[in-house]
């Protein structure tokens, strides 16, 4: 980060230490994220497939990829007129196309954003970070999982916690993303100790201990995707 943290209080445009960043988020910059998300996912489907093999039916990799390739060709199609309709679609899609665990869990994520961020072209930081919020709170509805269980929860929740408190004490988006993909990959290294309680890891009681939690790894990459996109995109 060239300029990231530097006090430059006599230069008038730097004031207060302001993000150069992104203050906003809209339908491109989250067009960019989904797709560097499926791009990611593409390349480390492998890896993630490896990590589902030691504790799981080794397939998490395969499950992702293949519902992200299908939100790829639905975004080729069009048709998501604003920051609502595309994370219904994503959504919608993930649930039709992933049989496993993780797509309707990812599915309902992209289904809480959509409500939470109605039709709309433009949101500030907060909303992105609520509908976010949403998106988890969702996936604790839906699949149950608290904190420690070993899943997917234990990479988004502190991620999410670490954003809003990014943006709290005055950080730009890019900035938050930042700290909050630090804290996600943080929650996905945390799972490795951890003994599942949740999902088919769990029925490997102890033996789930020593290995990361796939779904962890693939939220990780989730919220790395958006630290990138909104990077580059901004
Ligand atoms: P499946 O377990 O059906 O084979 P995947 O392998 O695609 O599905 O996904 C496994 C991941 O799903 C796990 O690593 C975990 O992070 C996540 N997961 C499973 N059950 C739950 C749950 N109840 N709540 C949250 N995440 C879960
Ligand atoms: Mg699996």
């Amino acid at each position: 980060m060239a300029d990231g943290g530097q006090e430059q209080g006599d230069n008038p445009r730097e004031a207060q230490g302001d993000d150069p960043g992104i203050s906003a988020v809209n339908l491109a910059l989250l067009t960019g994220w989904i797709r560097e998300f499926a791009r990611v996912i593409a390349e480390n489907a492998q890896h993630l497939t490896d990590l589902d093999a030691a504790i799981g039916d080794a397939d998490h990799g395969i499950n992702m990829n293949r519902g992200m390739t299908a939100v790829l060709g639905a975004l080729d199609e069009g048709g998501a007129a604003d920051m609502s309709a595309l994370c219904k679609q994503v959504g919608m899609t993930l649930v039709k196309s992933v049989g496993g665990a993780s797509g309707p869990l990812y599915g309902t994520f992209f289904l809480r954003m959509a409500g939470a961020l109605g039709a709309t072209d433009t949101v500030d930081a907060a909303e992105f970070a609520k509908a976010l919020r949403a998106g988890v709170e969702g996936v604790v509805q839906r699949g149950r999982a608290e904190a420690g269980d070993k899943t997917m929860f234990d990479a988004l929740t502190p991620a999410l916690d670490a954003l809003d408190t990014a943006l709290a004490s005055g950080g730009g988006l890019a900035t938050a993303l930042a700290d909050a993909t630090l804290a996600a990959e943080k929650g996905r290294d945390a799972t490795e100790s951890m003994v599942a309680r949740k999902g088919r890891a769990s029925y490997l009681g102890q033996r789930s201990v020593g290995h990361a939690d796939p779904g962890a790894t693939s939220a990780a990459m989730l919220i790395a995707a958006a630290a990138s996109a909104f990077a580059t995109g901004g």
